[in-house]
């Protein structure tokens, strides 16, 4: 489950701070390796554990699926060729699901068509085999810091919750005319910014109370403060999903 932090950071600490699972005790950063060539697998592993990250791998595309839902990534490497699921597909579906973590593909397939094949099917980055790996290791790096530096202001609906200091903005209106921002306590930024990250998906109150109310004993407090940001954003901020829980709203500007 993942609990987003609301506070401001000073410069430079920024991206170990975007969220409790980015960042283990290595200070690393958490990549994801979707490659079905074992030997070829393992190089790349080793070399981006020597870089730092936290790395977890999958052979296959199932199993990629799989760990780009549950888990958070800062960056994810994908393979095209994949047993199971191509890798194209296979990013589809975590960008349909709502996974927005950037990707770069590494592949074989290395045609102007293939790229662009790549790009719009949301990739990033495009990287064909052979690369030089100062190039790789360099590319990874300025999308895990474009990825953070957008992480830090996620939309919410017509909406946009700036992480630093936890102030929900709109957009102009017609007339250019800007609304004062809203100011959230830390927990109902938490609460927002953890619908928001994943939007459509329902949450119940258990997932949300272990993710933003750790001390909290109770699943009420989850209503209380779904409570608290309708009524300074509006009921249409949060849907209630009888039986189940609690997701973003559909019309948060209802
Ligand atoms: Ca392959």
């Amino acid at each position: 489950m993942r609990a987003v932090r609301c506070t401001r950071i000073p410069a430079g600490t920024k991206m170990a701070a975007v969220d409790s699972t980015a960042a283990p005790a290595t200070g690393g950063f958490r990549l994801l390796l979707v490659e079905d060539e074992p030997e070829f697998s393992a190089i790349l592993a080793a070399l981006f554990t020597d870089e730092g990250y936290h790395v977890d791998v999958a052979g296959d595309g199932q199993r990629g699926l799989h760990l780009g839902l549950t888990r958070r990534y800062d960056v994810i490497v994908l393979d095209r060729g994949l047993p199971a699921i191509e890798g194209l597909d296979l990013m589809r579906q975590w960008r349909r699901h709502g996974v927005t973590t950037p990707v770069l593909v590494l592949s074989a397939r290395g045609t102007a068509a293939d790229r662009v094949a790549g790009l719009d099917a949301g990739a990033e980055a495009y990287l064909a085999k052979p690369f030089d790996v100062d190039e790789l290791l360099a590319r990874l790096r300025a999308l895990r810091r474009r990825h953070l530096d957008v992480a830090r202001m996620l939309p919410v609906g017509g909406y946009r919750l700036d992480l630093d200091t936890r102030e929900v903005s709109a957009a102009p209106d017609h007339t250019g005319a800007v609304a004062e921002p809203v100011q959230l306590s830390e927990r109902e930024c938490g609460l927002l910014a953890t619908l928001a990250g994943r939007p459509g998906q329902v949450f119940s109150r258990a997932d949300l109370l272990t993710g933003v109310f750790t001390e909290a004993a109770s699943p009420i407090v989850v209503d209380t403060y779904v409570h608290y940001l309708r009524r300074k954003l509006g009921q249409g901020i949060v849907d209630t999903v009888r039986g189940r829980g609690y997701r973003l709203g559909r019309d948060p500007r209802r």
